[in-house]
């Protein structure tokens, strides 16, 4: 068995200066990464270059992303396909040490690889080695997995001395992954790793604003010594996701993004017969809090959960329910701890909120905010864009909190991926639930209340897949594998099963039966 899952990056508090130390050098390595261009391997006419910069300060230039060639798409492919035969075949006790390596040196460089994360996409330090962190135990827990139900090779029941037979998970073949900026290693790194533990070959096609990160991840996998062409990355946009979603020779495919994004790869997936599709789906996670609650701790978790990676985290909090007893009380704690959250340049060590991703979420956190305005909501926190303020030189906004709006307002059912949220009285814990779960979506949410029977409504109730009771450490946010599955109910997610759980690499096998008569 390899190491448990430790979780080190959390240690990352303020006064761990060797941490700090440790992630400063790494900004020096992944500086001198910046500007690369990145196009498919191999690909002769690869698209023309697309400038990917920092969000913190767009005059840095991150990477020139060249996007695959319809050609380039066809021979990655191809090239798994080859690939992945010897791998099916490889015996999964052979396969797990290759991909215990690949974990081994993420860890190794999770310093550098975590500055790249702050610099291309904006997430603080201790989000950006958390990110890194997760990507290497998504490895380490799958392979555990394999290892632990033998392989999923069970003997089955026999019938007569003669008949024998096991039932074997055995791999699809090509498995496409498409991967968002949000996470850009983890949540690449995640859905891969499943893929080849399960004895699969990958074909990742990386979100663009988060392409050098994903890159290096590759880097990463080739040199611990990963098969050559078992892994495949194709750079690019929309074009090329659909390409691959449309290439007949993937066996398989995973996407993690948008609700609507996802919903299309779902129809557009098809084939001569249904192929596997796992879609992880957006959210709008609410957080409730009972009369009874410790409302200092519901602030502090509800804040994390808003302003945590900017509110681009699938799992942010962006509405809150509270009993109307407390409302008050709590607006006024909340507000306070999210006007008091640090947004700044991610590579400063007191920064907790970076910038969003790009200027289409400035707008879309600028239209929300006029919106709640001309609705009657009330601005409790936050509410400017800081763009273009001193020293803002990125797409900064403040993370808001907006009270008094109609619970029917769209900004109580409208994803909206940047860090705000909306809150609002209620006269029960049934209204609450009844109100929370009146959504397509059904990823996290959160629950703070004093009272055993509370707790055990909430958690028979509630619409969604992941769940929290009194958690200031993130309310609705801060999944681990192997701690927490992560996969939404209803339109978050497709297969039912999550990320980092118990069941999550059976999603990338098939079962045969295999009877053998002496
Ligand atoms: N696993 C992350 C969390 O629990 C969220 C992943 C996502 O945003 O998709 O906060």
């Amino acid at each position: 068995m390899s190491e448990p899952y430790k979780v080190t990056y959390a240690t990352l508090t303020a006064d761990n200066e060797d941490l700090h130390t440790a992630y400063e050098a790494g900004v020096d390595v992944a500086k001198s990464w910046l500007g690369a261009e990145i196009s498919a391997p191999g690909d002769p006419d690869p698209g023309d270059p697309v400038d990917v910069v920092s969000p913190a300060d767009p005059s840095v230039l991150v990477a020139r992303v060249r996007a695959a060639s319809p050609g380039a798409v066809e021979a990655a492919v191809e090239a798994a396909r080859t690939a992945g035969r010897d791998w099916a075949a490889t015996p999964w006790q052979d396969r797990l040490p290759v991909l215990r390596a690949v974990a081994d040196l993420i860890s190794e460089r999770a310093n550098e690889l975590a500055a790249l994360m702050t610099i291309e996409v904006g997430k603080n330090r201790l989000e950006a080695l958390g990110d890194v962190e997760e990507a290497a135990v998504f490895f380490r827990y799958y392979c555990d997995q394999v290892e632990k139900n033998g392989g999923f090779e069970a003997k089955m029941e026999q019938l007569s001395d003669t008949e024998t037979t096991r039932s074997v998970l055995r791999p699809h073949g090509v498995w496409g992954v498409i991967s968002p900026f949000n996470f850009p290693m983890a949540l690449a790194a995640g859905p891969a790793a499943a893929a080849l533990v399960a004895g699969n070959s990958v074909v990742l096609k990386p979100s663009v604003q988060g392409t050098h990160v994903a890159w290096k991840l590759y880097e990463t996998m080739l040199e611990a010594g990963l098969p050559e062409g078992l892994m495949q990355i194709l750079p690019g946009g929309d074009d090329v996701g659909k390409a691959l979603v449309a290439n007949p020779g993937i066996d398989g495919l995973t996407f993690t993004g948008s609700y609507t994004g996802g919903r299309a790869v779902m129809d557009a997936f098809r084939g001569d017969y249904p192929r596997p599709v796992i879609t992880e789906m957006g959210g709008k996670n609410p957080t409730i809090v009972t009369a009874s609650a410790d409302l200092d701790a519901a602030a502090k978790g509800i804040t994390r959960s808003i302003a945590g990676a900017s509110g681009q985290k699938c799992s942010a909090c962006s509405r809150v329910y509270v009993d109307a007893a407390v409302h008050d009380e709590l607006v006024q704690t909340l507000g306070k701890a999210v006007s008091e959250v640090v947004v700044g340049d991610p590579l400063e060590r007191a920064t907790f909120c970076g910038p969003v991703i790009d200027a289409e979420a400035v707008e879309r956190f600028r239209s929300a905010v006029e919106h709640a305005r001309e609705a009657g909501g009330t601005v409790v926190a936050g509410g400017e864009v800081l763009q273009g303020a001193e020293g803002h030189p990125g797409y900064f906004v403040q993370p808001t909190l907006i009270s008094g709006l109609p619970t029917d307002d769209e900004l109580f059912s409208t994803e909206l991926f940047v860090p705000l949220a909306v809150v609002a009285p209620v006269d029960s814990l049934d209204e609450a639930l009844e109100r929370a779960n009146d959504t397509v979506f059904g990823l996290t949410a959160g629950l703070f209340a004093g009272e055993q029977d509370e707790i055990d409504r909430f958690l028979a109730q509630i619409e969604a897949g992941v769940v929290y009771v009194n958690r200031p450490a993130g309310a609705t946010t801060g999944a681990w594998p192997g701690v927490q599955p992560f996969g939404g109910w209803k339109g978050s997610g497709s297969s039912g099963k999550a990320g980092g759980g118990l069941h999550y690499v059976q999603l990338f096998m098939r079962e045969q039966s295999q009877t053998v008569v002496t």
